[in-house]
């Protein structure tokens, strides 16, 4: 077969009310290939409001929160060696509607910019949440972030509010992509899990005012020893820039700063680190029952 050929007779049974179309593409100068690879700049994400995940534990993480899958590109050469859960993914995304691409190593390696790219990689619509749905219950806990700057600590970040049960992180200000390739990649799949929010300074302020939890920043000057609060509250964790720390402003918003106690010479903890900290220190009890 030759490049966009359509493959629709491999196209496997699935609840076809609106069936996804299967094309093959071999070669990485294709024009759909190129709007795929295109997804690696925010400004495409923004445009589209799609973002892509890489490797099949992801993309079925996706499909399994019902998050939209608009394009699955899959190696044509791992179908055409028998792999069960590829086949089976291939069925689920053609059946949801999604368009299916059978793709070169050649074409997935361009999409991802990688030698040893995975076998299957998904496009799938990115979900933001209002900050008007976050709404906190007693013992719950969220995370706001001041200006995060790394995709890295931020998918770190999602990573570990999924793992201790937050109910949303909070991105105030000037903050990284959530929907960055690095990021997902760090999140491990919480990308799916974690309600993500983003608002600007005087949005989140505003909203801070019908707040009715406790707000507890964390800051290398904090008075209070982080293990000191109650964390029975309803509490958003207030965590800061890689560099600058919590800005005048927000830290002036929160009800009590806090710090974790440093024994060496480092100056501070990376920010992810500290919020991992912070979160499983607010949920212990939760965590322990
Ligand atoms: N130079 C920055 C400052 O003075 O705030 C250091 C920022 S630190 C790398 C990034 C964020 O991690 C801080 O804003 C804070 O939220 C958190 N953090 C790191 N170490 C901490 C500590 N020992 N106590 C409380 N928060 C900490």
């Amino acid at each position: 077969m030759t490049d966009d050929t359509n493959a629709s007779q491999r196209r496997a049974a699935g609840p076809l009310s609106a069936p996804g179309r299967i094309k093959e593409i071999a070669s990485a100068a294709n024009p759909i290939v190129k709007d795929i690879r295109a997804l690696s700049q925010k400004r495409h994400r923004d445009e589209t409001g799609l973002f892509l995940v890489e490797g099949l534990k992801l993309v079925l993480d996706g499909l399994d929160a019902g998050w939209e899958l608009a394009t699955l590109v899959v190696s044509k050469a791992a179908l055409q060696g028998g792999s069960e859960v590829l086949t089976r993914v291939v069925s689920r995304a053609v059946g949801i509607g999604a368009d299916v691409i059978e793709a070169s190593a050649k074409v997935l390696e361009a999409i991802a910019r990688r030698d040893n790219p995975q076998s299957a990689i998904g496009v799938f619509r990115r979900r933001l949440t209002p900050l008007s749905k976050v709404a906190l219950a007693s013992g719950e806990v969220a995370v706001a972030l001041d200006r995060v700057r790394d995709p890295g600590n931020l998918g770190t970040i999602l990573r570990t509010a999924d793992a201790v049960g937050a109910k949303s992180v909070i991105l105030v200000g000037d903050c990284v992509d959530p929907f960055s390739l690095e990021t997902v990649r760090a999140t491990m799949g919480s990308i799916f899990a974690v309600p993500v929010v983003r608002a600007k300074e005087a949005e989140f302020l505003a909203w801070r005012q019908g707040f009715s939890g406790q707000i507890v920043g964390t800051h290398m000057t904090g008075a209070v020893d982080y293990r000191t609060p109650d964390y029975a509250a309803a509490t958003l964790l207030f965590m800061g820039n890689e560099q600058a720390g919590l800005s005048a402003e927000m830290a002036g918003t929160c009800d009590l700063l806090v710090r974790i106690p440093q024994a060496g010479r480092a100056d501070s903890l990376n920010l992810a680190v500290a919020t991992g900290v912070m979160l499983f220190e607010a949920r212990r009890k939760a965590l322990t029952l």
